[in-house]
């Protein structure tokens, strides 16, 4: 009943602090929210028509299709930054209805199983909980065809990926997942919150592209801009 009447008193809006109805935002600030200009059908970058960027096309990703809600910049950025370090998880179903409504918009067919970017049992620990695995948890349940979750295992000898360029990152992650079972899908999701080098999806669907599934797709809530391209 407590929770019931909860649900029912206005919350204040995560950014501007105006009461808000229903959900984490308010609709002015909803609506500020900067969507990416067509993106490219394989890796999710912005493109001025829609197509497959010339990366892609020179060198095709081991997914086949990336969708992204929004460019990872202000007011994202913040979003993001208080649900994976602040534990803001009032802004879960935000990101989790956004990202089913945007899947089911899509053409089908549709993954059977979810693989949420697993977090080393190190940095688990750290965070309490992993930003991926629980928007992976919250979207099976939005989506009509209830998707299976895939859990990965992930070594913990790498170092931060931080501030590493695109190579060393890739390099660093290497060998960094592995399947902890057999994988009975052909077609799976990786569920990643921002995606910035690729270097981390990239290393995760080669590792579900080796154990023989035909068809990766990636979800994320945000992309970071290409600056290397100039494309933003
Ligand atoms: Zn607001
Ligand atoms: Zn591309």
């Amino acid at each position: 009943m407590k929770k019931v009447f909860h649900r029912l008193l206005p919350q204040s809006c995560f950014l501007c602090g105006d009461s808000t109805a229903n959900g984490a935002l308010c609709d002015a600030c909803f609506h500020e929210l900067p969507e990416i200009p067509s993106p490219c059908f394989r890796c999710g970058l912005p493109l001025p028509t829609p197509g497959i960027c010339g990366s892609c096309l020179a060198k095709p990703p081991a997914y086949q299709r990336t969708f992204c809600l929004w460019q990872y910049r202000w007011p994202t950025d913040a979003l993001i930054q208080g649900f994976k370090f602040h534990a803001r998880l009032q802004l879960l179903p935000l990101f989790a209805d956004q990202l089913a409504n945007k899947i089911q918009q899509s053409d089908p067919p549709y993954p059977t199983a979810l693989v949420p970017v697993p977090l080393s049992n190190n940095r688990l620990r750290e965070r309490g909980f992993n930003q991926s695995w629980l928007l992976a948890k919250s979207l099976a349940s939005l989506l009509p065809n209830r998707p299976d979750h895939i859990h990965v295992g992930r070594r913990q000898q790498e170092r931060h990926q931080t501030g590493l360029s695109a190579k060393h990152r890739m390099d660093n992650l290497k060998n960094a997942f592995y399947l902890t079972h057999s994988i009975h899908h052909n077609h799976v999701a990786i569920i990643d919150d921002v995606i910035t080098t690729t270097a981390t999806i990239t290393a995760l669907a080669q590792l579900l592209a080796n154990s023989g599934i035909k068809q990766i797709d990636v979800w994320a809530i945000a992309r970071t801009p290409n600056i290397n391209k100039g494309i933003y």
